[in-house]
């Protein structure tokens, strides 16, 4: 069998991720779907580091539209995203993974304080390790908390989901002949506006020199092929 390619990842889940067609924010059956994908990275040997987004539940920019505080609706946002790791660690638990949720704001009753040794510690553990409650700061995005924690655990390699294969010139749903990039540069993607995360969270992934692979991994197996070193999805690099 072909050798796997990365030792530690840094994968980043949208909170739409875990909604299911019908509605309501949280499905239990996608939840436990991609614990699988996840536990199946541990088993092989694989470091994973999660981010899990809250749009799902509460997005603080929408809400402040709405009237509400922008620093509040943001916290509220945060908040949205340890729901959405309480979650995945329960169905990660479930399939028998050890798992740690390590929370940007002090929420100590119900997970771990962020620290960084004690986080890198349980990813050499092989304890799945769930960044929750973004970079507990308003105004940032949970793409941005994947970077930033990306590059603190030394992750060789951040994994972006989407429900397409990658990225793409324009939105393949809307736009039948948008094209398909299998590889670019962060400034290919910042200059051209992609729409692939914020800028903060590309400059940052530029800046630390992080690749990024944009895939969808709702396609079974999709992430193990691409650390067993099939070329899949589009990667962004530095130069
Ligand atoms: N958020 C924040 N600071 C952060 C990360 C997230 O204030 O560092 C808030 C923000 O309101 C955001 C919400 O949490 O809208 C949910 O995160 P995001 O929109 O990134 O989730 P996703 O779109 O990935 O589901």
């Amino acid at each position: 069998m072909s050798q796997i390619i990365c030792q530690r990842i840094l994968l980043k889940l949208s909170g739409e991720a875990l909604m299911s067609e019908k509605g309501g924010s949280i499905d239990p059956d996608i939840v436990q779907r991609l614990a699988q994908e996840v536990k199946d990275l541990c088993d092989a040997g694989i470091q994973v580091g999660l981010v899990i987004g809250g749009g799902n539940i509460l997005r603080g920019a929408e809400k402040a539209s709405d009237g509400l505080n922008r620093v509040t609706s943001d916290q509220m946002g945060m908040l949205a995203t340890v729901i959405n790791a309480l979650a995945m660690q329960d169905a990660l638990e479930y399939l028998g993974q050890p798992v740690r949720v390590m929370t940007a704001l002090k929420i100590n009753q119900v997970c771990e304080d962020y620290i960084r040794r004690r986080a890198v510690r349980h990813l050499e553990k092989g304890r799945v390790t769930i960044f929750a409650a973004g970079t507990g700061n308003p105004f940032f995005t949970t793409d941005t908390a994947a970077s930033l924690r990306a590059i603190e655990i030394d992750a060789q390699l951040m994994i972006k989901a989407t429900k397409v294969k990658g990225v793409y010139s324009a939105d393949p749903n809307k736009v039948a002949d948008a094209v398909f990039y299998p590889r670019l540069t962060y400034d290919e993607a910042i200059d051209q506006r992609l729409n692939v995360m914020d800028t903060t969270a590309l400059v940052l992934c530029r800046d630390n020199n992080l690749p990024m692979r944009v895939m969808n991994i709702f396609e079974p197996g999709a992430v193990m092929r691409l650390m067993r070193g099939e070329d899949i999805g589009s990667l962004i690099v530095r130069k």
